[in-house]
């Protein structure tokens, strides 16, 4: 009897560190990123057969950017893409390499909008580096070999970053650091597991948490030329109505506000004077939504509170997450 399981990886490369290229092997910070195509990265790669057990790798660049820059356009690319590799019974799961200024957004995107069809039963990992591949001790290329070892596991599953021999769920993760190669941490929640020598130790499920799903098609995001408007602000001592207000005020060319997100204080708490602009700003029909500028913990419902709040979710998280509902109606 044949073997019917899936034999193949696919992965999409769109730019950041991992591809980044320096003048000298000592530069860790005056390289370009986004230099490298993704196919010469996996190339590079010492072990990756090995790690690959058989499996065919494919290789497709579905963008070559910074991803300070990323762009709706490259997010509603990537979601095709990675749909249609899922789609595919030969695909086992999609690799994702991404610059890490940007990765949680991506993944939580990516969370969000992938059908659970897909997700529940192929993994999506992104992978990155914090140096460049000319660098003197690249992590890129051990990121790669852990982010293939996890999209192999038998069971794995959902959306996951995978980063210096850590893995995150995309609810969780968060970069936390502007330099060290281990830059990311899933907080109060813990990392999923460890990738040694090539081996997962899971310490927690798949992430199948399905909270702050989207309530819209792949199909529908990728067909629209305009995204909702959704702004981020941040509560701070002597904060003001200033930026709020400012944003209220129409300008030629620019999209009417529809959400803003605000980066409260602790458990939520407001300024008085940004509380009261941010009424004005519901009251004239803009979603608010509150989160917390702390790293860890979540905003706590309160009886009576006057906004929303964004369900555990960091601020550029829950931008994503409110953009998403408003283009959903919701
Ligand atoms: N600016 C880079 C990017 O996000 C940083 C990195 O990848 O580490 O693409």
């Amino acid at each position: 009897m044949s073997d019917q399981s899936p034999k193949k990886v696919v992965v999409l490369g769109t730019g950041g560190t991992i591809a980044g290229t320096a003048a000298s092997a000592s530069d860790n910070l005056g390289y370009t990123a986004a230099q490298v195509g993704v196919a010469e990265l996996l190339a590079q790669v010492p072990g990756m057969d090995r790690a690959l057990g058989g499996c065919t790798l494919v290789s497709e660049q579905v963008a070559q950017i910074d991803s300070k820059d990323m762009s709706f356009a490259v997010w509603q690319a990537l979601a095709q893409r990675v749909q249609h590799h899922l789609a595919q019974p030969e695909v086992k799961a999609v690799v994702i390499t991404h610059g890490t200024d940007t990765l949680e957004e991506t993944a939580y995107f990516l969370h969000a909008v992938l059908p659970l069809q897909w997700v529940s039963r192929k993994p999506v990992v992104l992978t990155c580096a914090m140096r460049p591949a000319t660098s003197l001790s690249p992590d890129g290329p051990q990121n790669l070999l852990d982010a293939i070892a996890v999209a192999l596991c038998p069971q794995a599953c959902g959306v996951m970053v995978v980063a210096a021999g850590s893995v995150h769920g995309a609810l969780d993760v968060q970069k936390t650091h502007t330099y060290r190669p281990d830059a990311f941490s899933s907080g109060d929640a813990g990392a999923l597991g460890y990738v040694e020598e090539g081996q997962l130790r899971l310490l927690r499920n798949w992430p199948l948490d399905q909270s702050n799903k989207a309530l819209i098609a792949i199909e529908k995001i990728a067909n629209l030329s305009c995204w909702p408007r959704v702004e981020i602000v941040m509560n701070y001592a002597g904060g003001s109505a200033y930026m709020v207000d400012a944003m209220l005020q129409p300008l030629p060319g620019v999209p009417a506000l529809q959400g803003l997100v605000v980066a409260a204080t602790g458990n939520g708490t407001l300024h008085h004077a940004l509380e009261a602009a941010l009424r004005r700003a519901s009251q004239a029909g803009v979603r608010v939504v509150r989160a917390s500028r702390c790293a860890n913990g979540r905003v706590l419902a309160t009886e009576h509170a006057e906004f929303a709040h964004s369900e555990g979710l960091s601020p550029v998280k829950a931008r994503v997450a409110l953009m998403l509902a408003l283009m959903s109606g919701g």
